[in-house]
């Protein structure tokens, strides 16, 4: 009896180590598999300028698309990918990819819209990336002031010095940096202004309930009017409603993306959109 209900203490405590344990090592044989057979495929949410609600770029957001499991996001594989290091692979799948992509649009429709592509700190320590990115720009004969490289606040609290050093090859590339989910971080005015960034991202947790929440809108308010005096230009992520989109206007945002313009779409679907907003504005 003692047994048993050593057994079944056991089982309380236990197990759940295990299953994140064999999640992990799933997830993580998912990836090799991924990576091999190629089932990565690149969405692009579309950037807006808030005004005339024009496409002025895109973000690239990586999804898996497993033939077993099907359509895999983000948060179901990026954690796995960064601790065990095959983030590297994958981002240079991305980088790969989302220039090949932007060429392409820059050729079929003339226009001169950036992408962003999200950068892991694996990546940023790494000091052969900026010569990647420069390989790869100069292999889709891209200008790289057309790429932006989104960093995320937390990351570069955690990396400063190293991230700093190919964040400074970057620059001399002439890529555009960027700031992602910026307030949630903690980071100070004058802590931002040592790294050479070109862009702001507003986190979604500050447009959700910015029309409710006095204090969200001043900070919001207050981030806009810093990025002026730092020369940085702002987006604001997670548009989703349009009292959201007439509050954060009040603010002085210009720049957005969020379900309520689009979601992140398939490259043809993005073809189709900056189609029918080129008719639209004849
Ligand atoms: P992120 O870079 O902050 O990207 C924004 C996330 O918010 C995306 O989720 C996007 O689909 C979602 N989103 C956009 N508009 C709205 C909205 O109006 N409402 C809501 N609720 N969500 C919205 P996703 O695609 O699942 O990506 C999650 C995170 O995974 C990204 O956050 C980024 O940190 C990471 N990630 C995505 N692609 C890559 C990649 O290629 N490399 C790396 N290293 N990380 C990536
Ligand atoms: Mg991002
Ligand atoms: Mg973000
Ligand atoms: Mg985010």
């Amino acid at each position: 009896r003692a047994k048993a209900e050593g057994r079944g203490r056991a089982c309380v405590f236990v197990p759940e180590d295990e299953q994140r344990t064999l999640q992990r090592v799933n997830t993580e044989s998912l990836l090799r598999e991924a990576l091999e057979g190629q089932y990565f495929e690149l969405y692009y949410q579309p950037v807006f300028d808030l005004d005339d609600q024009r496409i002025v770029g895109a973000e690239g957001l990586i999804r898996m698309n497993h033939p077993q499991k099907g359509l895999l996001a983000p948060g179901d594989f990026i954690d796995v990918a960064e601790e065990t290091g095959l983030i590297v692979p994958l981002g240079e799948w991305v980088l790969e990819e989302g220039a090949r992509q932007l060429a392409q649009w820059h050729q079929e429709f003339g226009c001169d819209i950036t992408l962003s592509l999200n950068v892991s700190s694996k990546q940023l320590q790494n000091a052969r990336f900026a010569g990647r990115v420069a390989t790869v720009c100069e292999k889709y004969s891209l200008p790289a002031g057309h790429l932006v490289l989104e960093i995320t606040e937390s990351m570069l609290m955690h990396n400063s010095d190293q991230a700093l050093e190919v964040m400074k090859q970057l620059k001399q590339l002439g890529c555009l940096l960027s700031i992602d989910d910026f307030g949630t971080g903690f980071s100070s005015l004058s802590y931002l202004q040592k790294f050479p960034l070109d862009v702001l991202k507003i986190d979604r947790a500050f447009v959700m309930d910015i029309e409710a929440n006095e204090t969200h809108r001043a900070l919001v308010k207050a981030i806009v009017s810093m990025s002026e005096a730092l020369k940085l230009r702002v987006i604001t992520e997670g548009v989703e409603t349009e009292g959201q989109l007439r509050c954060i206007r009040q603010q002085g945002c210009e720049l957005g993306q969020g379900y309520y313009f689009s979601r992140p779409l398939k490259a043809a679907a993005f073809n189709e959109r900056i189609r029918s907003s080129e008719t639209l504005s004849v």
